[in-house]
């Protein structure tokens, strides 16, 4: 098999279970008997997004901008030219609720009114399928998990960290790490939270690294490289701008940029290349 299959070959065997069709505007597949994914996600929609996109642009790494269809904490948010610009040059727009609400305990109508609408909102902005759902501040539950699915979305990202594996529920997307320094109680807390081995042990084999997360993110990515699997960056960039971050982000993009065997996707193609064992865990068919 060579290194690179053209994006098409690639969908065209994935899609023969999945019917799904590929993203929009991907670049080269690498080599997909051991994946090797790169894929980021930016919650919020804040202006300050625009940079991201520029530093991801320039390193051609993928990425999904979650955004809720009021601004966030009143704070400047992108145009609808802005959502428009980014879509159209590959980046994924997903949805983040209408208000950022808290969508757990919510009841059904309070939970259709914020899950329901923002999907065609963004899609009349848009002029393309949005497919990819985030939780506001990562809550849910199964109710929410089942009106996703009613209204027509893909799968939904969590705020659950530490995973690099390609088997989840596609309601319940991990991902790998948050841009932001942390106590190791709050790693430990999350995977606690989460429920899932494989986020304790990466926490037990990287007890060294939890208090540097540029560090932590390089080691996590080397062992994507090594094993395969995928490696997830989210985070928020408010968030980046009041702490500083942005010379940390562009180290850590440029350690997992242009590497050879890798493919950069936005957050919907993971529902695509999860594994067989991933689609059917958790709950039925999700
Ligand atoms: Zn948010």
């Amino acid at each position: 098999m060579p290194d690179l299959e053209t994006k098409d070959t690639v969908a065209r065997v994935l899609t023969g279970t999945d019917e799904i069709p590929a993203y929009p505007r991907l670049g080269k597949f690498a080599n997909m008997e051991t994946p090797r994914i790169v894929t980021t996600s930016w919650d919020d929609g804040d202006r300050a997004d625009l940079r991201l996109a520029e530093m991801l642009r320039s390193r051609e790494i993928q990425g999904t901008f979650y955004v809720p269809n009021t601004p966030y904490a009143g704070r400047p948010a992108l145009s609808h030219a802005d959502l428009r610009t980014l879509s159209s040059e590959g980046f994924e727009i997903g949805a983040h609720s209408v208000s950022h609400k808290l969508l757990w305990g919510l009841s059904a109508e309070e939970l259709a009114r914020e899950v329901n609408p923002c999907k065609p909102m963004l899609e009349d902005i848009l002029g393309t399928e949005v497919r990819m759902f985030c939780y506001p501040c990562g809550r849910y539950d199964s109710n929410v998990m089942r009106a996703l699915e009613a209204a027509g979305y893909w799968g939904a990202r969590t705020v659950r960290m530490l995973s690099t594996r390609l088997e989840f529920n596609r309601f319940e997307m991990p991902t790998t790490l948050q841009i932001i320094p942390q106590p190791k109680s709050s790693y430990l807390k999350n995977v606690a939270r989460a429920g899932k081995i494989e986020g304790l042990q990466v926490f037990l084999a990287n007890m060294t690294r939890l208090d540097n997360w540029l560090d932590l993110g390089k080691r996590l990515f080397d062992s994507v490289l090594q094993n395969g699997g995928m490696w997830h960056l989210y985070g928020h960039s408010h968030e980046i701008e009041k702490l500083g971050l942005w010379d940390d982000l562009a180290e850590m993009l440029d350690y997992v940029a242009k590497r050879e065997g890798v493919t950069y996707v936005p957050n919907c193609e993971l529902i695509r290349l999860r594994s067989t064992r991933g689609r059917h865990a958790g709950n039925g068919k999700l």
